[in-house]
């Protein structure tokens, strides 16, 4: 049941939570869910459709899951049907993992203004934002005290990145959500956050116009010089999930190897290409 390629421990020992977002073995809800099996946790699984359960039943098996439920966020009943399986299965809850977004091609592509259609921005908000609102609501209905939640989100968010265009508007949102879900939660010492990946190749990032050039960016302007690796990011989500990030809550927290920290490249492959 534990992974070898995960630093293994007993820190989430005796937890209990729902990873919704495992599309397939790159999917960064997969790197999360192995890291936590590997210190202990016991997970259930959300898949959308008979074409996922396929990919993600040896998945879950492999981290000795057998809890797999059909989901779609869009979908109130199978929303509640998601949580009542939880309930009956397990009573109580410990964390939730929410890493889903969705946004039309049509949406990810050229000019922002020109481009945001009506239905668009809607369901990009619904399924990117709004879905997190929904599952913390539910989860925190049938979550012990001192749980935990977390949820993925991206740089577009704080500042304009091509083509990432209303997703940039859902993942502020959803990082606005994290906040005044915080401030609820808190008084039951349940703690809120997100993680702000850097770019990490996935089929949702196959998805945003201009993806090989932005990889190629981040390589070269983020401080360490090098793309995000999930390990990096399934770490963070152990520390926002288990005892060792007590205290922490309404965070947005980078994973993005100091991208988001960079005004300007000093020197390095970037620099070299614009002689003076
Ligand atoms: P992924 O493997 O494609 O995961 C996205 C998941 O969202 C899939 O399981 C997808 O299921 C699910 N989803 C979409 N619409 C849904 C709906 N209506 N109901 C239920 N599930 C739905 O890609 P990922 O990159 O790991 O994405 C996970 C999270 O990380 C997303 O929030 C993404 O924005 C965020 N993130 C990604 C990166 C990156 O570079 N990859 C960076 C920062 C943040 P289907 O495949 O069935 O649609």
């Amino acid at each position: 049941m534990a992974d070898q390629d995960f630093p293994q421990g007993n820190l989430m020992a005796g937890k209990r939570g729902l990873i919704m977002g495992v599309a397939n073995k790159n999917s960064i809800a997969w790197a999360i869910a192995r890291q936590l099996a590997a210190q202990g946790a016991e997970l259930a699984f959300t898949y959308q459709g008979d074409a996922l359960l396929r990919r993600v039943k040896p998945l879950a098996e492999s981290v000795g899951s057998d809890i797999l439920c059909e989901c779609d966020v869009t979908n109130d009943d199978t929303m509640d049907a998601t949580f009542a399986t939880l309930k009956e299965k397990w009573g109580k809850i410990d964390f939730l993992v929410h890493a889903i977004a969705f946004a039309g091609k049509d949406q990810l592509a050229g000019s922002f203004i020109d481009n945001t259609t009506r239905e668009g921005f809607k369901s990009a908000l619904d399924i990117s934002a709004y879905s997190f609102v929904d599952a913390g609501r539910r989860a925190s209905e049938i979550m012990n005290d001192g749980g935990a939640m977390v949820t993925l989100t991206y740089l577009g968010s704080e500042r304009v990145i091509p083509n990432y265009n209303v997703m940039g508007v859902a993942k502020a949102a959803l990082e606005a959500s994290t906040r005044y879900m915080a401030a609820d939660l808190g008084p039951r010492q349940i703690r809120v956050n997100a993680i702000s990946a850097g770019p990490i190749k996935t089929l949702a990032a196959a998805g945003i116009g201009s993806g090989r050039h932005m990889f190629r960016f981040n390589k070269a302007a983020s401080a360490m010089q090098d793309n995000t690796d999930p390990m990096g990011v399934a770490g963070a989500a152990l520390y926002l999930l288990s005892d060792l990030g007590l205290s922490c809550t309404g965070e947005t927290h980078h994973v993005d190897g100091g991208f988001h920290a960079i005004g300007m490249p000093q020197e390095g492959p970037l620099r070299e290409s614009m002689p003076d």
